[in-house]
């Protein structure tokens, strides 16, 4: 991994299964090219929508709000970029406080409602 990763407080990594670690080590980097720390906000923990990836440790969130606006979606475009097509990255509430990244291995590309 280049880069740091901060896991915000309450936030744990058990339970996220190996393609979930993999595209996390993959976005750390993608942050740390930009001069961002990657803080990851959510895991396999919290609440999320009952088909989420989440509770099967194949999706994580990562803070968005410490970038600069006009990054936003370009991060999101090179982290997609270099997980690959077996995953989906989304910009989630964009504007409002709780606006993060969200990602999950997903490789049927099946409609999950991520974070509602
Ligand atoms: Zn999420």
């Amino acid at each position: 991994m280049a880069g740091t990763l901060i896991i915000k407080g309450g936030v744990s990594l058990k339970g996220l299964q190996r393609e979930a670690l993999a595209a996390l080590d993959e976005c750390v980097t993608v942050f740390s090219n930009r001069g961002y720390e990657a803080v990851l906000t959510s895991a396999r923990g919290d609440r999320h929508g009952a088909y989420s990836h989440h509770y099967k440790g194949l999706a994580f969130d990562l803070r968005s709000q410490h970038l600069r606006a006009d990054e936003k979606q370009e991060v999101l475009a090179a982290m997609q970029a270099t997980i690959g097509p077996d995953y989906q990255c989304f910009l989630e509430s964009l504007g409002a406080p709780y606006e993060h990244y969200h990602v999950e291995y997903d490789p049927q590309h099946v409609v999950s409602y991520p974070d509602i």
